[in-house]
């Protein structure tokens, strides 16, 4: 068997065992999470690990998320095509790679710039045309490309930045873990006009969102707030 079949098969597998077992039925996000080969977005070193069911490291102190994580997350957003997403935290940009199977126009920030230019190496060869990169503190989203249908968080915030719900569109929707550094609550935030409706989904546990209106650098105590 070629490597590439060989994947393809471990695709195949995580998505009946870890995602359709749990209860993901989307099938434009269970179609996405066979094709995009999450193994060119993990290090050498963890490779034979990539459809393993649990986050894993990529350098910097930082994870790329369990499969069902990221696919629970992307089911969220409810993407029909065509749409402008953010998502703040690229990592390893696998989470960028799906969600450009099922939007128009992904933008995706990173604070550290080493993994940003890893995760814009990745997505080129892989062939994806329909993401840009970010390098900077996303913790208040991306004003110049604002407003978004949908923004993804994939770093665990201290509470919803105002600046992410502002940003959304009328009916935009933002998926983010919240709560303290130990774990959180996946949360979904649906703006209805000028009103936003949240829904606690599970609980998480993601690595910290740093910066403006997340934590600050060293400490667990969150910045400005
Ligand atoms: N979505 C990623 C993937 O598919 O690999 C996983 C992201 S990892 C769990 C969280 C990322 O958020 C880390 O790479 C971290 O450096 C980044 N991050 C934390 N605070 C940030 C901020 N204020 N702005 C941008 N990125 C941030």
């Amino acid at each position: 068997m070629s490597d590439e079949t060989s994947y393809q098969a471990q695709r195949n597998r995580m998505v009946e065992d870890q995602l359709i077992s749990r209860g993901i039925d989307d099938e434009h996000v269970l179609a996405a999470m066979r094709t995009v080969p999450r193994h060119r977005f993990v290090p050498p070193e963890q490779r034979h690990m990539s459809y393993a069911d649990c986050p894993l490291p990529i350098g910097h102190g930082q994870t790329i998320s369990q499969p069902y994580i990221v696919a629970l997350m992307t089911e969220l957003l409810e993407l029909m095509g065509g749409e402008k997403v953010l998502e703040v935290g690229t990592g390893s940009g696998y989470q960028a790679a799906v969600l450009a199977q099922l939007a128009g126009e992904v933008h995706t920030i990173e604070r550290h710039a080493p993994l940003a230019e890893a995760a814009r190496l990745a997505l080129t060869a892989i062939g994806v045309t329909n993401v840009s990169c970010h390098i900077g503190d996303g913790s208040s989203g991306l004003p110049e490309q604002a407003p978004f249908q949908a923004i993804i968080v994939t770093a665990a915030a201290p509470r919803v930045p105002q600046p992410l719900l502002d940003q959304l569109n009328r009916h935009g929707r933002l998926v983010l873990p919240v709560g303290g550094i130990g774990g959180q609550v996946l949360e979904l935030w649906v703006r209805r006009d000028e009103k936003f409706d949240r829904e606690a989904i599970i609980p998480v546990a993601f690595v910290p969102l740093r910066g403006h209106l997340g934590w600050s650098e060293h400490s667990e105590n969150p910045d400005e707030w």
